[in-house]
């Protein structure tokens, strides 16, 4: 299934609540909504809690606060995947019938010693494949084949990738019984009827997985837009892992303007004594997701102006 027929926009923000929000994730919170809104469609907040080793206890709350601060309010009730066993439980179960699934006892260091280094990482070698049931202990891997994965990403242009060589089998559920991110978005993404997904580009390489789980699991695929990440000056991600800082919610004009320019939307300068709302009117009424930079990763200094 290619499209959903007939459908409105719906669009999504996807936070993990490892931290408080930084410069690198307001602006994918903020061309997700921008790219909703400008069209009359919906945006969507969904707190990806999945990993609670990795989480920050508040982090949620703050992530939420920070997207009011700066203008950007959702609808419908924030989503939390920690909430959404059930449903992950019952896609893993569907391509277990399927016998698409098996389980995986290799040790990290096993998969780099047997398996090889493709551009995309080290790629599953395969030896657990002739395993039947499903182990409670042990990893699962869904069964990836050579056809071709292809999508026409919005920004980053054409994209074509063959798992099987590529990267092999991937995990869907992890040792600890955790759901995998690649199998957690797949699903609510198609159960919140979402229609475009725009993110950092840094998750481009996760798209071809994620389209060859909707295909197995019958789900529509929906439009693409990987927007350039934030980097700092030594070509790091900026991220809460980084030491990035977070957002400052005494200044949400002067981010949301800076995001702006980040985005490559040339956003007037008079605008930087404007409110909150205005700079988002500005915003939607000129969005203009051809003048993004296709670029996956753009440096970007994190000195406030004030004492640039
Ligand atoms: N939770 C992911 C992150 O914070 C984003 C997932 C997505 O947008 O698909 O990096
Ligand atoms: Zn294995």
């Amino acid at each position: 299934m290619s499209r959903a027929p007939e459908k409105s926009v719906r669009g999504r923000f996807a936070p993990s609540p490892t931290g408080p929000l930084h410069f690198g994730s307001l602006v994918a919170a903020l061309a997700s909504y921008l790219h909703a809104k400008s069209r009359d469609g919906e945006w969507l907040v969904r707190m990806e809690d999945l990993d609670p080793p990795r989480e920050q206890p508040g982090a949620a709350d703050q992530i939420l606060r920070a997207l009011e601060a700066h203008g950007l309010h959702w609808d419908d009730t924030v989503r939390y995947q920690s909430r959404r066993h059930d449903a992950y439980e019952a896609s893993l179960e569907r391509l277990r019938q399927k016998n698409l699934v098996y389980s995986c006892t290799c040790s990290r260091k096993d998969i780099g010693a047997a398996g090889e280094m493709t551009k995309l990482g080290p790629r599953y070698p395969g030896t657990c494949r002739e395993h039947t049931e499903l182990r409670p202990d042990a990893s699962i891997r869904v069964r990836t084949d050579e056809r071709e994965i292809r999508f026409d990403d919005q920004c980053q242009g054409y994209i074509n990738r063959r798992l099987q060589s590529e990267i092999g089998d991937f995990v869907i559920r992890r040792r600890d019984g955790l759901y995998a991110y690649q199998l957690a978005v797949v699903v609510d993404d198609a159960d919140q009827g979402i229609t475009e997904v725009v993110r950092g580009a840094d998750l481009l390489d996760s798209t071809p997985r994620q389209i060859y789980l909707q295909q197995l699991l019958g789900l529509w695929t929906p439009a693409y837009l990987h927007i350039p990440v934030a980097t700092s000056g030594l070509g790091h991600k900026l991220s809460k892992q980084t030491g990035s800082r977070p957002v400052d919610l005494a200044r949400p004009v002067a981010t949301l303007v800076d995001a702006l320019a980040f985005l490559g939307q040339h956003p007037p300068d008079g605008l930087r004594d404007a409110s909150v709302a205005d700079v988002r009117s500005w915003a939607l009424a000129h969005w203009a997701a051809a003048a993004l930079p296709p670029k996956r990763m753009i440096p970007y200094d994190e000195t406030p102006a004030a004492s640039k």
